[in-house]
């Protein structure tokens, strides 16, 4: 099967581990309600919802974690999650509405990204936060505000593009938000606004997973909240977005080995890693590498709450060298966060079907086809390299033999591949397997799902244990008095 396997594996931790071990439940869930499948774990949002606000502790600090409602569209999560103190950043009309029928009060929701008149009256009809992403939209919410007599808005200015003075880290450009430099004609509108809009704070969010790039951004926005109190402004948060990412991978070696053999197979000096000599980025320029490697960084030791930690730690180069954590603590800054993929780190899995196990070539890779179409398992689309976990139908003996394999999927169409890649799996797969994808729940299971050719986007439940147990529902039936005995 061209040289031995190189396996990815999934860092699953006991929640999801143990679901991925109960084969017989997982085989029934997907008979019942087909496949692809989803299964959430509404208790795995507050574990990872605890390591954040242990970070907080650990810094003196106080604010809030709001959830990025955009990496997921579970109910079962975002109910569960409103039953804790956590609050949720929405970025439509739909999720406003979803998080205020979730049970978020205003005060814990914050209102970000491109906003329509609809979504911005909502928001400021019930008082949340809105997160302002320039002058335009700031005039537009004061004006909703006097026409419809509304409430004082909270507001949040968005900003973008930072500086640092003598240092040479610059944030990357954004679409969204305002130009740092650009502050004071922001500054004048809030105060001609003063009538309709209440300044909170200042904030960024940087899609990056530099951790110099954000504390530049942070530092950047310690000094707009000086600038903000000495015009007599009385900001108190700083919110510093998302963007604090998953380790997927349980082992780093396998990684680098991976990305080393891949640079190897599109440069020809190993057989081929994946299917028609896709490179991720990569390609072979007369015997030279080209390009980048168009990956998410699967294995990542310092992700999700330790990232947060790395941050405020981080010194603050041009205020003096103290940690940023520091700064906040000493201006009583409220911190505000907004994970969203870090938050649903190892909440959920998608389960599809095995339909049909075929041989190619002579010693060639397996091709296995799924009852899941690639955009069910949008692990790849999102640069994600992860083996999926097998579970074999209970009946069935299991081989030993470990083989390569390419993942398809059920579209009519040369690529719905589930994989580019070649899986190294430690077992043959026979039809009427499952193929269980850890960890799709941010922005993987249901961010992509589309009806192409007619087919059903996945069913969704929740999945709890009570004892030794398992128990589950579907999705919208979930609410967080639903696990019997857990109050208890
Ligand atoms: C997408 C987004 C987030 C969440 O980003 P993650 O990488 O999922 O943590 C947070 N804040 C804003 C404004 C966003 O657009």
């Amino acid at each position: 099967m061209g040289g031995h396997p190189l396996y990815l594996e999934p860092r699953l931790g006991p929640r999801l581990g143990l679901l991925l071990d109960s084969a017989g439940l997982l085989h029934t869930l997907t008979g019942a309600l087909g496949s692809p499948l989803n299964v959430v774990l509404p208790d795995q949002i507050t574990a990872n919802l605890h390591e954040f606000r242990s970070v907080y502790d650990s810094h003196h600090l106080s604010g809030q974690v709001f959830f990025a409602h955009k990496a997921g569209r579970s109910s079962a999560l975002l109910r569960r999650l409103a039953a804790t103190d956590a609050g949720v950043d929405v970025a439509s009309l739909g999720e406003l509405q979803h998080a205020l029928g979730a049970g978020f009060t205003p005060e814990r929701i914050t209102a970000t990204g491109p906003k329509n008149s609809e979504f911005l009256w909502l928001a400021a009809r019930t008082s949340v936060t809105v997160s302002v992403d320039g002058r335009a939209e700031l005039d537009q919410l004061a004006a909703l505000v006097r026409k419809y007599t509304l409430p004082r808005v909270h507001v949040l200015l968005r900003l973008s593009g930072f500086e640092s003075p003598g240092v040479r880290v610059l944030s990357r450009r954004s679409r969204f938000g305002t130009s740092a430099g650009e502050l004071d004609p922001l500054l004048e509108a809030v105060e001609r606004h003063s009538d309709a809009v209440d300044l909170v704070g200042v904030g960024y969010h940087l899609d990056t997973t530099s951790l110099d790039e954000k504390a530049t951004a942070l530092e950047g926005c310690l000094r707009a909240l000086e600038e903000c109190r000495s015009r007599g402004l009385r900001p108190r948060a700083v919110d510093v977005g998302g963007g604090f990412g998953i380790n997927y991978l349980a082992d780093g070696g396998q990684w680098e080995r991976y990305t080393t053999e891949l640079t190897s197979a599109v440069l020809g000096t190993r057989p081929p890693l994946t299917w028609g000599g896709h490179g991720y980025g990569l390609r072979n320029e007369a015997g030279t590498l080209r390009g980048t490697l168009g990956l998410y960084p699967a294995h990542r030791p310092v992700a999700g709450a330790r990232y947060l930690d790395a941050l405020l730690s981080h010194p603050a180069a041009s205020l003096g060298g103290r940690p940023l954590a520091a700064l906040l603590l000493e201006h009583l800054y409220d911190l505000h966060t907004e994970p969203g993929r870090a938050l649903l780190d190892r909440c959920g899995v998608t389960l599809a079907k095995v339909l049909e196990v075929r041989e190619q070539d002579a010693g060639g890779a397996l091709l296995v086809r799924l009852a899941a179409k690639a955009d069910d398992v949008a692990l790849e689309e999102h640069g994600v390299l992860m083996d999926p976990v097998l579970v074999p139908r209970t009946d069935r003996p299991t081989g030993q033999q470990p083989v390569a394999v390419h993942l398809v999927g059920s579209l009519c169409l040369e690529t719905d591949l589930i994989t580019r890649r070649t899986v190294f799996l430690p077992r043959r797969p026979e039809p009427g397997d499952l193929m269980a994808f850890p960890n799709t729940a941010a922005y993987c299971m249901d961010f992509h799902a589309t009806r192409a050719q007619q087919q059903p986007v996945a069913r969704k439940v929740a999945a709890w244990q009570e004892g030794d147990s398992w128990r589950w529902c579907l999705d919208d039936e979930y609410w967080p008095t639903t696990p019997v005995g857990e109050a208890q």
